[in-house]
């Protein structure tokens, strides 16, 4: 086996596969799909982020056709989470605490993060995000495409942050040990979370706005900011969030921003966040199992030891730092 080093913070697997095929298709093995566990078993994965979409968009979208207000979707989608870790005990176990990444690790298992793509569930209620916390939730990504009670996505409008709600809630996860996750966030909302939050944040799944002119993207100043609270960008592996109009992924692409983000902000701010099947484009390393593809040419561009820091070491110490 592959020595386990892969920390990936974003996939949309559990809701956009598993979920939205009504029961046909499962964590273990889903050929087809851009992850699954086999895969990442295979490509030496050591912590996996699985994103709750909490879907409001119609079915010809692509996503999952739901009548559920987004509270009861996440119960729904933490439900079938639960059973997807329940039966896959011997491949997967869930990340708790900073100390599960090791104990996982030594009995061969991927650490399984979890966390909410769109705090729209909390609906203004500080109480669920304890029972989020309770749950196993682990990072929360503020926002996606729409307002929600915590504050405006770059979708909606750039210049109008967090709400007062947003800031309780960053206090609270602060406190917790839930990691706030900017991406999607407006530019307004990404300065209110760096200079109100006591603890490393991260933008899970965004590239270099320098090198890709998209809303997605950080600005070099965003970098910065990110790099001075401990936190990390995950490279997202979506083809237009690497360039302009992009339709293929490639690796030199990645490591281009990798590259960037390193020279703006330190190599100690770069990540993983492939957004595997939530993007639906085509991969020149195939997929989840291209892992390996994607660290041979970091190799080529950066020392070891950096390359070390953005496959794991520093989405590590995000960890470290924040879950307790
Ligand atoms: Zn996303």
């Amino acid at each position: 086996m592959e020595k386990m080093r892969f920390i990936d913070l974003h996939c949309d697997t559990v809701v956009c596969e598993v979920m939205k095929s009504g029961g046909k298709k499962h964590l273990r093995a889903n050929p087809g799909g851009d992850l699954d566990l086999l895969r990442l078993q295979k490509a030496g994965s050591l912590v996996q982020a699985f994103a709750l979409f909490i879907s409001k968009e119609p079915a010809k979208h692509g996503y999952v056709q739901t009548d559920l207000g987004p509270w009861e979707f996440y119960l729904r989608a933490a439900e079938l989470y639960e059973r997807e870790l329940a039966g896959n005990a011997d491949l997967l176990a869930p990340v708790l605490k900073y100390e599960d990444v090791a104990k996982n690790a030594s009995a061969g298992k991927i650490g399984a993060l979890l966390t909410i793509e769109d705090g729209a569930p909390l609906e203004g209620d500080l109480a669920r995000l304890e029972q989020m916390h309770r749950r196993g939730v682990r990072l929360i990504t503020l926002t996606w495409n729409h307002e929600n009670s915590l504050g405006f996505p770059n979708a909606v409008d750039p210049e109008k942050g967090l709400k007062p709600f947003g800031f309780a809630a960053l206090e609270r996860m602060n406190g917790l040990g839930v990691i706030p996750d900017v991406s999607h966030l407006s530019d307004a909302g990404f300065w209110d979370v760096a200079g109100h939050t006591k603890k490393p944040f991260v933008a899970s799944h965004s590239n270099a706005r320098a090198l890709c002119p998209s809303m997605r993207n950080l600005t070099d100043a965003m970098l910065r900011a990110l790099a001075e609270k401990g936190g990390v960008a995950g490279l997202n592996f979506a083809a237009d969030f690497l360039v302009e109009n992009g339709r293929l992924t490639t690796i030199r692409d990645i490591v281009r921003h990798a590259r960037h983000i390193a020279d703006v902000a330190g190599a100690e701010t770069v990540a993983l966040g492939s957004d595997f099947d939530g993007i639906g484009c085509a991969f020149e390393f195939g997929d989840c199992a291209g892992l390996p593809l994607i660290e041979e040419a970091l190799n080529k561009a950066f020392p070891a030891r950096e390359v070390d820091l953005i496959t794991h070491g520093n989405a590590l110490r995000v960890l470290r730092e924040s879950l307790g």
